[in-house]
């Protein structure tokens, strides 16, 4: 496909708990060859191996509150300067506040534009939820409790959601239907970057 020639792809997907965003990026960064940044991942991983920063935000974790915006930070700033994601990334869990959006922006809104893309993933709340709690079936999280999963939706409506609206003003935001399986979805995915790069790297090409 057009987008996998790209030297440098930067792509946040962007959704509610439950919207799939973490498979969608895992397929899509497999799909693409650029590592998969999973900030969620990385925080769960740092309260496994009980270091300062795990310490710091497990309690945060275990509730479906936010961490601090400065240790987001810290974490995104090893995985985004880690050698494997220099040609790109795919990154899933961040920004999830208006300032994690503007600490992002120099990588995200360079003049390098032609290469960043957020994909909002959507999905009605009662099937975010019983994916949700599927999910507590076979993954052994402890935010996937029916009252962690209430308030991480209400984190995600208050917190989280207006931060679209600085995407869509720069005209760098993608909705994609993240209804139904995920086969369907990857596609919906696939076809929402195909549509966004493609036009891009000709205006690129052509010294736009
Ligand atoms: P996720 O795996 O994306 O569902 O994230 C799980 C939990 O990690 C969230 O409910 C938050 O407690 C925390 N978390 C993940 N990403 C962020 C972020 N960008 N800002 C603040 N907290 C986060």
């Amino acid at each position: 496909m057009s987008t996998s020639g790209n030297r440098s792809l930067k792509i946040v997907i962007i959704g509610p708990p439950g919207s799939g965003k973490g498979t969608q990026a895992r397929l899509l960064a497999a799909r693409l060859g650029v590592p998969h940044i999973s900030v969620g991942a990385l925080l769960r991983a740092e309260i496994v191996a009980g270091s300062p920063l795990g310490e710091r935000v497990d309690g945060a974790v275990a509730a479906g509150e936010l961490v601090a915006d400065a240790d987001i930070a810290t974490v995104l700033r090893e995985a985004l300067q880690s050698a494997a994601a220099r040609d790109g990334w795919i990154l899933d869990g961040a920004p999830r506040t208006e300032a994690q959006a503007a600490a992002l922006a120099p990588l995200l809104e360079s003049h390098d534009s032609h290469a960043a893309l957020v994909i909002a993933l959507e999905a009605p709340e009662e099937e975010l939820r019983s994916r949700l709690l599927d999910r507590a079936r076979v993954e052994d999280r402890v935010d996937d409790t029916p009252s962690v999963i209430s308030h991480r939706l209400v984190v995600w409506a208050e917190e989280s959601r207006p931060i679209l609206a600085r995407y869509e003003e720069r005209g760098m935001l993608v909705r994609v239907d993240g209804t139904g399986d995920v086969e369907a979805i990857a596609a919906r995915v696939l076809d929402a970057v195909d549509a966004a790069f493609a036009p891009r790297e000709r205006d690129r090409r052509a010294g736009a």
